[in-house]
């Protein structure tokens, strides 16, 4: 299997040749050239595998399709590695629970952090390891985080060889729970530094020694965000797992509502649908930064400014664009990469924006590949997490809310509809106690997590400074 970038460069990459980068050299986001078909005697031997070999295995299947280069035994045993009952909480990895009138929970937040970010992101961490040990090569992880994705990649690159992490954050703003999940890691090879200033200063800082080519090159800086292929190669198994789970043969079709915001998860199951599983709608499920419910509803795709971004209580989806969008928008437009370098090149640096209502494809984002959407604010959040605790004794997060809210909305009578869970709501609880008044559940391993002794370095929002830090430790 060969990876073609978004933006029309053909020289074909293979898998590893992809793992380590991030964009492609125009600019565009790789896919594979094609996705493989699972016909339905492959259907029906995946659904066996992972009832009865496990989860492991049928990432190894899946993972095959679009890996070529490591050996299948290799690929295998990180699989193996990764995605175990200790790790995840349970013998399924990912289980459904039922709520109501065939609205099934695919619980993907079981994990290290507590968000479905782990279920990439500890998959990336065994890769990254294999790979820079094959190749001989260190490398040094730079990033940003206002929560999330900064604690999922420390989890998940922690005591790797060969990796370290530098994370930024705005120092004082996340919640105390983030903040004490990454802070007390004590693993060498993790860095936490708190920036004075706010997230998007932390954002800056790191591309600012991205695009510092020769810094770039002397200190091996890479990055994990969410455009990584491998991140979202690792998500397409979920759906799997998730269809096996709520179908008993595959004439059954299923529906998926997906709380997004950079639009990486339902990436993933647009990746599954095109393969072939049976899914019938994929549901965008946005909060109030509504970027892709509002394309989907008008085909028009408008970038938010900084200022027009509203931080809200399920703030993993605060995202003014969408960066794995693009990846749907290639192959709306028949893989036309020319037309969409225009688009997101030029077009939304220009201006802001770009306008498919007139074009003969828009349609087919609903009819042809299945997609729908809706759009969840506060007061939808609140209500919705109330009603499942106190009609189902349920605690859900506030993402998860906002899917639930808009799958409710998009049922058809005889097609499940299975939510995806990004969190528990122990992340976000100052909210469900809002909605509850209760105070949610807490894992045991996470029990008095604020009192360990705390690990981070204090920065001004300099980029000098972080210049300086990263040589003194990679000395
Ligand atoms: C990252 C995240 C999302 C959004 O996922 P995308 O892949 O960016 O669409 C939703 N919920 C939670 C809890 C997250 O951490």
């Amino acid at each position: 299997m060969k990876y073609i970038s978004t933006r029309g460069d053909q020289s074909p990459k293979h898998f590893c040749d992809i793992l380590l980068e991030g964009l492609a050299p125009d600019g565009g986001l790789y896919l594979p050239e094609r996705y493989p078909k699972v016909d339905d005697a492959t259907l029906s031997r995946w659904r066996v595998v992972y009832h009865q070999q496990g989860y492991a295995e049928l990432a190894f299947e899946i993972l095959s399709l679009f890996i070529d280069d490591i050996p299948a035994d290799d690929l295998r045993a990180l699989c193996t590695k990764t995605y175990t009952a200790e790790v995840f909480g349970t013998g399924e990895i990912v289980p459904l629970r039922h709520l109501e009138n065939g609205i099934w929970l695919e619980a993907l937040s079981n994990g290290p952090t507590l968000a479905f970010k782990d279920m990439a992101m500890q998959l990336l961490g065994n890769l990254f390891e294999y790979e820079l040990a094959r190749r001989g090569e260190q490398l040094n992880i730079l990033g940003a985080t206002s929560g999330d994705t900064g604690s999922a990649a420390e989890y998940a690159m922690r005591g790797k060889k060969g990796v370290r992490v530098f994370m930024t954050s705005p120092a004082g703003r996340m919640s105390p729970f983030q903040q004490a999940q990454m802070f007390s890691l004590m693993d060498d090879n993790i860095f936490n530094i708190a920036v004075d200033g706010v997230f998007d200063d932390c954002q800056d800082m790191v591309k600012a020694v991205s695009n510092d080519l020769d810094f770039k090159r002397q200190y091996k800086i890479g990055t994990v965000n969410s455009i990584n292929w491998a991140r979202l190669l690792a998500q397409v198994v979920y759906y799997f797992a998730g269809y096996f789970q709520a179908t008993e043969n595959n004439s059954e079709k299923v529906s998926f509502t997906v709380p997004s915001g950079n639009f990486g998860n339902v990436c993933a199951g647009h990746v599954a649908r095109m393969m072939g599983l049976p899914i019938a709608r994929l549901v965008v499920a946005t909060n109030e930064n509504d970027v892709l419910d509002e394309f989907f509803k008008t085909g028009v795709y408008r970038v938010r400014a900084s200022a027009d971004t509203h931080e809200t209580s399920s703030p993993s989806m605060d995202i003014s664009k969408a960066s794995n969008f693009e990846r749907f928008i290639f192959d709306l437009l028949g893989r036309d990469g020319a037309r969409v370098k225009t688009l997101f090149g030029d077009g939304l640096a220009r201006d802001g924006k770009f306008d498919l209502s007139q074009h003969p494809a828009f349609n087919d984002a609903r009819l042809r590949y299945g997609f729908d959407s809706g759009k969840s604010t506060h007061a939808d959040r609140l209500a919705t997490i109330k009603d499942t605790y106190v009609r189902h004794d349920m605690m859900i997060d506030t993402h998860t809310a906002d899917g639930v809210k808009v799958a409710i909305e998009h049922l058809q009578v005889g097609v499940p509809m299975i939510v995806l869970e990004t969190a528990l709501p122990i992340k976000f609880a100052e909210t469900i106690v809002e909605a509850t008044g209760v105070v949610p559940d807490r894992p045991p391993k996470f029990v008095g997590i604020e009192d360990l002794p705390k690990r981070v370095t204090g920065m001004a929002a300099e980029v000098q400074a972080i210049k300086t830090y990263i040589a003194e430790k990679c000395a």
